[in-house]
């Protein structure tokens, strides 16, 4: 077993970075499944050009990019009135003649996917019948989302086809792909152009890897990549796409797009300044149930999330709110992701006022509108220690977008104010007592 696993690797290890690249996996299709918009980010976005003296163009617009009209209406359709940040850097540099290659960072739903799809479908020859433009993702969903952006901004330039290069998309032998772009998973996408020669890779034109930091997790898919980039031509624009940028990152990166142009936008950064943090004392789960329907009680709440530690403590507390009257949303982690969506999307339409859910489960989502966070649980790592970082990104706010918000911390314990007040110090901002049996003080 261990032989197949690689040098190096043990078991253990294996599965614990499979166990992190399927939850990466995860949330990256649960934030694409859930957002309908452009993520606001009022950063600047940091360009390092391949040749610093060429000058940099960026555009306010798409009509200077100067689409073909068939994409100029796909573009329109799909609601876009102007490139998005990263998008008036990238596009020019991904649609400049001669191409340049790309790698660009910056979180999810800021405009990648819809960059690289306007630049392969600007690039490919529809009357050519071969493939010209592959795209690998990490997983089979992830896959499938793109190839939708793909048929949506390419509706009105039909010319164009799309082909899956996924598990279970058996194709017979000697088939020869008349598809101009190729869309898949790294290991279908090598066996295919490789192993059985379905299309010739000394044709393509543009190779996009989408997801590089979901990708670099998944034992086999790092080599698998650099293998189909070796048998692409010297003349292959190499993009490259990545929400996060760590060191291993970076490493993949370079190996896969030589002579890089390079785009970040850095995430934009959440504060607590625009929320008033509370604290309240319990005894137990009983109690802080009754101090919440206290809470309620007195304040008007339009949305809340309600935080647990565990998936029984948060069954047991939907099912409990639930009796008391109130819509409750529960999100739990034997959900698929795409069930999971669904419950996000209805408490976002407001069709439920409560989403009650555990840690893990909500990890790497935004429900920004959401004025009342509780924590039922504080959250901390699997040690007991605070998770200040979960803290921050469950009750911050981004900088200016931020509407005011309020937290409310339930504490049960000695070691559960113990953690409160690391938090607290973290922060440097004080987290007030409140006392539910007298709630003026709150509104
Ligand atoms: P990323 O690949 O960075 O996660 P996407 O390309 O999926 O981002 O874009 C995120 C969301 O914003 C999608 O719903 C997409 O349709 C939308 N979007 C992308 N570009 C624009 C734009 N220029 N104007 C308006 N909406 C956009």
């Amino acid at each position: 077993v261990y032989g197949l696993l690689g040098p190096g690797a043990t078991l253990e290890t294996s599965t614990l970075e499979n166990v992190r690249s399927i939850i990466l996996a995860a949330q990256s299709l649960l934030n694409k499944l859930i957002r309908s918009n452009l993520v606001k980010n009022t950063n600047q976005v940091e360009v390092l050009q391949k040749d610093p003296n060429s000058p940099l163009y960026s555009v306010r617009t798409f009509e200077e990019l100067r689409l073909k009209p068939q994409l100029l209406q796909g573009v329109y359709s799909m609601g876009f009135n102007r490139p998005s940040k990263i998008q008036e850097t990238a596009l020019p540099m991904m649609l400049a003649e001669p191409p340049q290659n790309l790698i660009a960072q910056s979180q999810s739903g800021t405009g990648k996917t819809a960059a690289f799809v306007l630049a392969m479908l600007s690039h490919v020859d529809p009357s050519r019948k071969y493939p010209q433009c592959l795209c690998v993702s990490p997983t089979y969903e992830l896959a499938l989302q793109t190839g939708k952006v793909i048929e949506q901004m390419g509706q009105y330039y039909s010319e164009v086809k799309l082909v899956y290069a996924i598990r279970g998309n058996k194709l017979p032998r000697g088939t020869k792909l008349q598809e101009q772009i190729v869309i898949g998973t790294p290991g279908t996408m090598l066996d295919w152009c490789g192993k059985f020669k379905f299309f010739d890779p000394k044709k393509i034109l543009v190779f996009v890897l989408d997801e590089a930091d979901v990708m670099i997790d998944t034992q086999g898919h790092q080599d698998q990549s650099i293998r189909i980039q070796r048998m692409l031509p010297q003349s292959c624009q190499m993009l490259l796409f990545s929400a996060t940028f760590e060191e291993s990152v970076w490493n993949f990166a370079k190996r896969i797009v030589p002579d890089p142009n390079i785009i970040k936008l850095k995430r934009e950064e959440e504060t607590l300044d625009t929320i008033k943090q509370y604290y309240v004392l319990c005894n137990s789960r009983e109690e802080k149930f009754k101090a919440l329907c206290n809470i309620y009680g007195a304040i008007t709440i339009a949305q809340a999330m309600i935080f647990c530690h565990t998936r029984k403590t948060a069954g047991w507390l939907a099912g409990e709110l639930s009796r008391e009257g109130h819509q409750v949303a529960l999100l739990s982690g034997e959900m698929q992701v795409e069930q999971r969506a669904a419950v996000i999307e209805r408490f976002r339409e407001g069709k439920e006022k409560v989403l009650v859910t555990t840690n893990v489960c909500a990890r790497g989502i935004d429900v920004e509108q959401v004025s009342v966070v509780i924590n039922f649980d504080l959250p901390v790592d699997k040690d007991g220690n605070p998770d200040n970082e979960t803290y921050l990104h469950r009750i911050g706010r981004t900088g200016r977008f931020g509407k005011r918000g309020l937290a409310i911390n339930m504490v049960d314990s000695k070691m559960s104010m113990n953690i409160l007040n690391k938090i607290q110090e973290h922060f440097n901002k004080k987290i007030e007592r409140l006392d539910t049996d007298d709630l003026d003080e709150i509104e």
